[in-house]
């Protein structure tokens, strides 16, 4: 097994609370569109879309990181409304609904991407609310529809509001192989740059105390397979898959023998993911995603971070979810309960 290598996080004594928003947003998508090659049982993606409300201790100020699918879909920018027409998308509510009065405290909104699933409907929410992107963003996807009919995203998402972009090479730290930048200047929230799957895409790393964190991996992967196992936590002999509420769960033993694993897996490997991103085109972008979730994997092996992707379809049946917070996630043995939990998807026996 290799070595756990060091993140290089800074010492803080400032923390963040962190909630875990079920935004009630779905997508239903065949699995080929987003990995290869197929495993068995594995046919598609049926996962929820999480919103994260982070609040800093020391100030009170309130955010939140990504809003899920706007309830309206059929309103977003007609660009971005065809791109959903290839999967089964759904949402009851936006965020805003969910937090009620509470929109009125929330300083900044961050979006991980521009993609219809973490943008919600930011004019949902008051003037004083600021959207925060990644690098790169802005010249990209401005000006929004309709001045550009052609744009992903929607002028209303942004007017009348501060509109932040962040700069990486002007804030010089690095986090793991992520460039990153220090949301409140005190330790307690950081934004990774995870280039890839789009173009300004980031994750948020969230100091829960002084020493564990919740990384928000948004979509540098979609499914445990895309990063587990790695060369840090192989997969095991024996491994005891947690008895989830899930309803699609097979009847698997527990604990499980890992070869039975090692044999659908692609490569019979123990140490590698089980899937690679689709790359049809053999384009740079894709090949600049994997580099990402590789470097996902180094914080994967802490036994001090939380890796929470957006579309963790284990999560919620695992961890508290709003308004509870996760900041007790390490006591709580959520990262062992959850780390293997993707395997139920594979059908072995
Ligand atoms: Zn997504």
């Amino acid at each position: 097994m290799a070595p756990s290598p060091s993140l290089n996080i800074p010492k803080s004594p400032s923390t963040v609370s962190v909630s875990v928003i079920e935004t009630s947003s779905r997508i239903i998508a065949k699995t080929s569109v987003v990995v290869q090659p197929h495993i068995v049982g594995h046919d598609e993606f049926n996962c929820p879309c999480y919103s994260f409300l982070i609040g800093h201790q020391a100030t009170g100020e309130k955010i939140l990181f990504d809003l899920g699918i706007r309830k309206d879909p059929e309103n977003l920018s007609p660009r971005t409304h065809a791109f959903t027409k290839a999967m089964s998308i759904s949402s009851r509510v936006n965020v805003s609904d969910i937090l009620g009065d509470e929109v009125s405290n929330i300083s900044a909104i961050i979006w991980s991407h521009h993609h219809f699933d973490h943008i919600g409907d930011p004019s949902t929410f008051p003037p004083s609310t600021a959207l925060v992107v990644g690098q790169g963003f802005k010249d990209e996807f401005l000006p929004g529809y309709p001045a550009n009919q052609d744009s992903w995203i929607k002028e209303s998402d942004y007017a009348g509001r501060e509109f932040v972009e962040l700069n990486f090479a002007e804030a010089g730290l690095k986090l793991g192989q992520y460039d990153a930048v220090d949301y409140f200047g005190d330790g307690s929230f950081y934004l990774l740059d995870c280039p890839g799957h789009t173009v300004a895409h980031i994750m948020g790393l969230a100091r829960t105390t002084t020493d564990t964190f919740v990384l928000m991996a948004a979509d540098c992967c979609h499914h445990g397979g895309e990063f587990r196992p790695s060369p840090y936590q192989p997969l095991p002999e024996s491994i005891d898959l947690p008895v989830t509420a899930k309803g699609k769960l097979r009847p698997l033993r527990s604990p499980c023998p890992g070869s039975l694993f090692v044999k659908v897996h692609p490569k019979n490997s123990r140490t590698e993911a089980f899937y690679e991103l689709n790359n049809p085109h053999n384009s740079d972008a894709v090949k600049e995603a994997m580099r990402s979730q590789r470097k996902l994997e180094e914080f994967d092996a802490s036994e001090d971070v939380l890796v929470l992707t957006a579309h963790d379809s284990d999560a919620a049946d695992v961890i508290d979810l709003y308004p509870k917070t996760v900041n007790g996630w390490k006591s709580k043995g959520w990262k062992q309960q959850l780390h293997w939990a993707f395997l139920h998807d594979f059908q072995v026996e």
